[in-house]
């Protein structure tokens, strides 16, 4: 009796701490062709994988991407009338960290783009920073920190970056070599990916903030989520974590503070970990590294 009571006490206070996390897709809607599905197969495949996991996410439009012409527009509006929140992730995809990129052009480009969501259902003045770059300069940092608050925009922070999108480009390039590839080792690698990259997180979050915060992870409107973000969800609830909007997620006071650091970037806890002069903490290498381990694992197995 007592163990029972022991066990149902330990699986009880887990489910109190259960880490959660929140799902964040980037750089949609694409209409670009893909070797396999349309861009409307997989914006639905996106959107199917979401319904069957219960998941309300947010996706965070280049408008470029597809959302300035009408049959991107309208794979945008699928997301807001799904319930999922769509916020803002420039025109078109510039890189605030480059010395040729300005302020006010950066500026610019997200008040165009706002001029696009703003109109869609599931807005949200939220923005998302391209390649997680704050700028090169205190100057373009502090400018952009005074330019959503002054528009009125929240940073939607990344905490469990992902590099989903070079899992991606292996699989388009794999398929454009063969459209009959075996596919299989490119799943395993995307989920062992995701996999490693959550629980490292979860690792730095405990030793930065001495607790599981509610995780943002972010992905990519592309084909391999199309593919398999079914079962990356479902490795998550395998793992015993749980599901929280990003909404929820937002409202944690961990994505409230700016980092100290001069030159933000990246995931909020990588930032975090540099402020505090922990730049270089065992493993961090496998979170800066684009995903270079998987990658070489597929092309032992010649992929
Ligand atoms: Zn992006």
């Amino acid at each position: 009796m007592k163990s029972i009571l022991g066990a149902l006490l330990l699986v009880l206070s887990a489910g109190a701490q259960a880490q959660s996390v929140a799902f964040t897709f980037d750089d949609g809607p694409r209409v670009a062709q893909t070797p396999l599905l349309s861009p409307q197969q997989r914006n639905q495949a996106l959107l199917d994988a979401l319904a069957a996991q219960q998941v309300s996410a947010a996706l965070f439009v280049t408008c470029d991407n597809g959302a300035n012409q009408p049959a991107g527009y309208a794979l945008a509006q699928a997301w807001g009338r799904a319930g999922h929140a769509v916020g803002n992730h420039t025109m078109t995809h510039l890189d605030l960290n480059s010395a040729k990129v300005t302020l006010a052009q950066y500026q610019q480009e997200i008040t165009d783009c706002d001029k696009i969501t703003s109109t869609l259902p599931g807005y949200q003045k939220w923005f998302r920073f391209t390649f997680l770059r704050e700028g090169n300069t205190p100057e373009k940092r502090d400018g952009m920190r005074a330019f959503l608050k002054q528009t009125g925009y929240r940073n939607a922070y990344v905490s469990l970056d992902t590099s989903d999108w070079r899992l991606d480009e292996k699989l388009v390039q794999v398929l454009e070599k063969n459209p009959q590839a075996d596919l299989a080792p490119i799943r395993l690698a995307y989920l062992s990916h995701i996999r490693q990259r959550a629980l490292a997180y979860r690792d730095l979050s405990r030793q930065l903030e001495g607790r599981d915060i509610p995780q943002v992870i972010l992905m990519h409107h592309n084909l391999i989520n199309a593919l398999w973000l079914k079962d990356a969800i479902q490795q998550f609830k395998d793992m015993g974590w749980t599901i929280t909007t990003p909404a929820l997620a937002f409202a944690d006071p961990v994505y409230q503070q700016p980092p100290e650091k001069s030159v933000a970037g990246q995931s909020l806890l990588l930032s975090i970990a540099r402020s505090q002069g922990l730049g270089k903490f065992p493993g961090w290498e496998r979170l800066v590294d684009d995903g270079d381990v998987e990658i070489e694992a597929l092309k032992q197995q010649g992929l």
